[in-house]
């Protein structure tokens, strides 16, 4: 087994110090993932080897009160298939996190559970397992072509060099289109320029706190060691960004700092005092349910593609990599079954949806 990298690493591979990983899904296939992704996550030696720097903050979600009955309705099947959560009273929040303006106006659920984690060293944990099992990891290569003979993949060609192989998989990312055309298929996968801000909060508000999705605001907020809070949005207008991967502005905007701290500072007046220390950009790799393409593409060709997780791939990691390599050695009774993800939905207009949406973090 061999695996190729560009010269980015991935998990993001952009810089970003930590990923959210929380199990609020509305649909039970991927909320059934994201607990399993969990499970890893927190015992991640054991299962992996190595270090994943899982910190268990805590995850709150935030609603206006008329999703309250959405809300509740996702916590019950968060709690069908086995995640603890729960509904949280104003004064319970305010417990949990006494910078937070919770007002009487919001419905809320909590996840003691959660947290986030790095994803440099979670990546390098992961690369560090496979070569214990044989793979060999090649970086700085970039796959040009992918070679058939007939309808079966036969290999690829590299910046450097060209591989025989007998089954591909396309996960990358936000080029995943771009691979997938490599093998002559289309596949609608956009890459989207998306920003973060980060804050270091006052001098005695540095402690860690919860992850907060504030979906009423359209912000989310995670902690960072040195008193840090970092901040993004969670609109799905960040889609409409669609930029080159290989050229576009890393910087953060001036404009989304304000935005993002007026926010910020609206959910958190107690905070006001915090200063802005800038952000980055980076890209999520988007479909048009915000949820990604596990499929073999063509059919029967042994090219497979894992590619498109819409900015919540990092969570549901270790699920995908169960269902993908069921999917590839065709495992009859799969844990995770991959219909949904299925490239086909596209067409049939069959595309993945909670029952209870209120923004793209379900
Ligand atoms: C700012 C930000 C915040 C995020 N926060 C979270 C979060 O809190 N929780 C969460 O679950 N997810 C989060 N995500 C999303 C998560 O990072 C992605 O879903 C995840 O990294 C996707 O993994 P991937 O392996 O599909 O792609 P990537 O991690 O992007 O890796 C793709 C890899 O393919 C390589 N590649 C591309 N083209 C080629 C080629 N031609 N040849 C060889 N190699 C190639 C790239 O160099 C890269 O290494 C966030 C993303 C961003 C940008």
């Amino acid at each position: 087994m061999t695996v190729l990298e560009r010269d980015t690493v991935g998990a993001g591979g952009t810089g970003r110090s930590s990923a959210i990983i929380r199990q609020h899904y509305s649909n039970e296939l991927t909320a059934r993932m994201a607990l399993h992704s969990l499970r890893v996550f927190q015992d991640f030696d054991e299962h992996v080897g190595g270090e994943c720097g899982f910190q268990a903050t805590g995850w709150v979600a935030i609603a206006a009160a008329k999703d309250r009955a959405g809300l509740q309705a996702n916590v019950e099947l968060q709690r069908r298939v086995g995640i603890q959560t729960r509904l949280l009273s104003v004064e319970e929040l305010r417990e949990i996190m006494p910078a937070l303006e919770a007002g009487e106006l919001v419905a809320a659920a909590y996840e003691p559970e959660s947290g986030y984690a790095d994803p440099h060293l979670t990546v390098n944990a992961y690369a560090d397992a496979a070569k214990r099992q044989g793979a060999k990891i090649v970086v700085s290569c970039e796959v040009v072509g992918v070679r058939f003979a007939g309808d079966k993949v036969v290999g690829v060609d590299t910046s450097t060099e060209r591989f025989d192989a007998p089954v591909v998989v396309n996960c990358a990312g936000p080029w995943g289109a771009r691979v997938a055309e490599l093998a002559g298929s289309v596949v609608p996968i956009n890459s989207c320029r998306v920003q973060v801000a980060v804050f270091r909060r006052p001098p005695g508000q540095q402690g860690p706190h919860p992850v907060v999705m504030d979906f009423i605001d359209g912000i989310y907020l995670r902690a960072e060691t040195g008193g840090l809070t970092i901040t993004g949005s969670i609109d799905p207008g960040e889609a409409d960004a669609v930029v080159d991967p290989d050229d576009y502005p890393e910087h953060v905007d001036d404009e989304f700092v304000a935005d993002m701290g007026e926010r910020f500072l609206q959910r958190c007046p107690a905070l006001e005092l915090s200063q802005s220390m800038g952000g980055f950009a980076s890209l999520y790799a988007v479909t048009p349910d915000w949820h990604p393409i596990v499929d073999e593409l063509p059919a029967g060709s042994g090219c497979f593609i894992c590619s498109g997780f819409s900015g919540h791939g990092f969570k549901l990691g270790p699920a995908v990599g169960l269902m993908t390599a069921d999917r590839i050695t065709e495992e009859a009774s799969p844990e995770f079954p991959v219909h949904a993800f299925r490239f086909g939905r596209f067409a049939e207009n069959d595309l993945v949806r909670g029952q209870y949406e209120y923004s793209i973090a379900g």
